[in-house]
């Protein structure tokens, strides 16, 4: 199989040319159809098997693809209530993988009107802030700096998310973010949306993210390992 049949919208098939990704590895050949028919998914992936891509992918080809509005407010817009309303949040464990993350993300989101954003503990909020000001439509978060955002007034709605991903989901059971995860997995009580969609990455699969998997996710979630 190829990139070319797998029916990913042009511009993200563009941005995959660009990135000269010439065949999809082994997890995005599982993971990008089960994405495109709308399906959660927990994969069992280790970094440098293209697991970021597996879901960047398809989840911007399933945005670019909708009719409706896809842009957040952006500068000037008329006072909006909040500055950021993200439709992916891709939630990592350190400040490292959100920045690799974000270069794929600004890789796919090229000449698609879809803006990333990247943030993480220890950044300055001035900074973050001002980012998100300037729209926000893919937000890549650590979970502690997430949550601390979702908690602020006029900062963030988690309401517009349609796409939530837990990247390294092990490792932030690991160091204690289970209490964050749940809270970013429930939307911050603002998201109730049936077709929302949860995928979850992980190198293993412990109890605790089985749990997640069964308290959050639709019970077909497809499995890829
Ligand atoms: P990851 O496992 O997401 O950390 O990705 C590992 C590396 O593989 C990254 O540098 C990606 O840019 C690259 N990559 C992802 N998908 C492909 C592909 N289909 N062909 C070639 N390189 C890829």
């Amino acid at each position: 199989s190829t990139f070319d049949d797998a029916g990913l919208h042009p511009v993200i098939l563009e941005n995959i040319k660009l990135a000269q990704y010439s065949l999809p590895t082994p997890i995005q050949r599982y993971t990008i159809p089960a994405v495109l028919q709308g399906k959660d998914v927990v994969a069992i992936a280790q970094t440098g098997s293209g697991k970021t891509a597996a879901y960047m992918i398809p989840t911007l080809s399933k945005l670019m693809g909708k009719a409706k509005k896809l842009r957040g407010p952006r500068p000037g817009a008329s006072s909006p209530k909040v500055r950021a309303e993200p439709l992916v949040v891709i939630v990592v464990p350190t400040r490292e993988l959100a920045m690799q993350i974000f270069d794929e993300a600004r890789r796919m989101c090229y000449r698609s009107m879809l803006r990333p954003c990247v943030t993480y503990g220890g950044r300055p909020y001035a900074d973050t802030m001002d980012d998100l000001a300037q729209g926000c439509e893919i937000l890549i978060a650590t979970p502690g700096r997430l949550t601390d955002l979702m908690d602020k007034p006029h900062v963030l709605t988690m309401s517009r998310v349609k796409y939530t991903i837990i990247d390294e989901a092990d490792e932030m059971l690991n160091t204690d973010w289970s209490e964050a995860l749940a809270e970013i997995m429930g939307g911050g009580d603002t998201n109730d949306d049936a077709d929302h969609v949860y995928m979850m990455f992980s190198a293993t699969f412990p109890k605790g993210a089985r749990q997640m998997a069964r308290e959050y996710m639709s019970q077909s979630y497809v499995r890829i390992r």
